[in-house]
């Protein structure tokens, strides 16, 4: 691989910029995802940094199952996000539907309309889990997957 490509590579790695969707969750998971951002865990430490924008993001985290009303948004926002991109699903009910599965209102879990890259457990997820799951991701990454 050429010098410039690995490098590149490596930048992208440790810069990864989040953009947060909450596609039907409780909040308990959102929650979960500002304590990242906080002194205790300080996520901006590794490169990752929250962004307003789905344009100017690398990683989509998906808190909550797809509902109904939710799906035209999830697929608008992860259509606007620059190539290369990644999903990385924030709690149980966006991984498996949760609480929430066989409601009359929901899809289910996330990886029925967009293509995860790591899912992180818990109800709510624990801040831990979410870098560990971001950790697995960089290492992704860096193996060229994508
Ligand atoms: S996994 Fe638990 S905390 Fe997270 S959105 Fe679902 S019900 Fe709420």
């Amino acid at each position: 691989m050429p010098l410039f490509a690995k490098l590149r590579k490596w930048a992208f790695k440790r810069s990864l910029w989040v953009f947060h969707l909450n596609t039907g969750s409780c909040n308990g998971c959102d929650i979960e995802i500002l304590d990242l951002f906080t002194p205790r865990y300080d996520v901006e430490r590794f490169g990752i940094k929250m962004v307003g924008s789905p344009r100017h993001a690398d990683v989509l985290v998906v808190t909550g199952p797809i509902t109904k009303k939710s799906l035209p948004r999830v697929l608008r926002v992860y259509e606007q996000m620059p190539d290369p991109k990644y999903v990385v699903v924030v709690g149980t009910c966006g991984s498996t539907g949760g609480l929430f599965q066989g409601s009359y209102n929901t899809m289910g879990s996330v990886d029925k309309v967009l293509p995860v890259d790591a899912y992180v457990i818990g109800c709510p997820a624990k801040p831990e889990a979410i870098i560990d799951a971001f950790t697995k991701l960089m290492e992704k990454i860096e193996r060229g997957r994508k």
